[in-house]
């Protein structure tokens, strides 16, 4: 674990390199990954994924997007620089009380932070998190996200779609689709979430944009 927390800051460093060669502005701003949420996220891997790993990272298969359901970067940002999940998130906590997170957040105005390494686990979609990339954006329902979010999505799915093996885009309201496919992985079958997020025209707008990807999307809704 102590290795792991050492190769952190590398691991960060490595991804400005490569988003400075490919074209692309990426703000790093960590949130805090100490030895709770490492531990927490082994745990969460073992027990919620059925996966026992030595180390809490991931390999990405998938890219999931999501809206963040508050206004501000900096709320959002504090709450997920937590490693632990606050009790009153009742639903979540009984399944894990490892925080929430995501590997990305993207402004308004299309500014990209990098919150974690993108092969570092984070807790941001139920039954996918083991393989899954997840770009969170300052939106809602009632603040639908900005021609400037859609832009800077599309620029990162690619600059990632590049430098991994990535083979779906999801939007968050499209992953219980994947129940009863080998790539769901959840040891509880009645825990998962109804979503929204980032909305559907976001989803159409964005695999418009990018259907050079030729990106598998969810399986049809049973
Ligand atoms: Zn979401």
């Amino acid at each position: 674990m102590h290795i792991f927390k050492k190769l952190l800051p590398i691991l960060l460093f490595l991804s400005s390199i490569t988003s400075f060669a490919q074209q692309i502005e990426i703000i790093q701003k960590p949130i805090t990954f100490d030895d709770t949420r490492a531990q927490l996220s082994l745990d969460y891997l073992k027990r919620r994924h059925n996966l026992i790993q030595q180390t809490p990272t991931i390999t990405p298969k998938m890219i999931v997007l999501h809206w963040t359901a508050s206004r501000s970067l900096m709320g959002t940002y504090a709450t997920f620089n937590k490693s632990i999940l606050p009790n009153s998130r009742k639903a979540l906590v009984n399944a894990s009380s490892l925080n929430v997170s995501s590997h990305y957040l993207v402004d308004r105005d299309g500014s990209i932070y990098q919150l974690l390494p993108d092969t570092v686990f984070a807790r941001h979609v139920i039954g996918l998190n083991y393989c899954a990339i997840g770009i969170e954006n300052v939106g809602s329902d009632n603040y639908p996200l900005t021609q400037a979010q859609l832009s800077a999505n599309e620029k990162l799915v690619r600059y990632l779609t590049k430098k991994y093996n990535i083979q779906y885009l999801i939007g968050h309201y499209e992953h219980t689709w994947f129940k009863n496919t080998s790539l769901w992985r959840e040891t509880n079958p009645y825990y998962f979430s109804q979503k929204t997020d980032p909305g559907i025209s976001f989803m159409r707008k964005i695999r418009e944009e990018l259907q050079d990807l030729n990106l598998k999307g969810a399986p049809a809704k049973k």
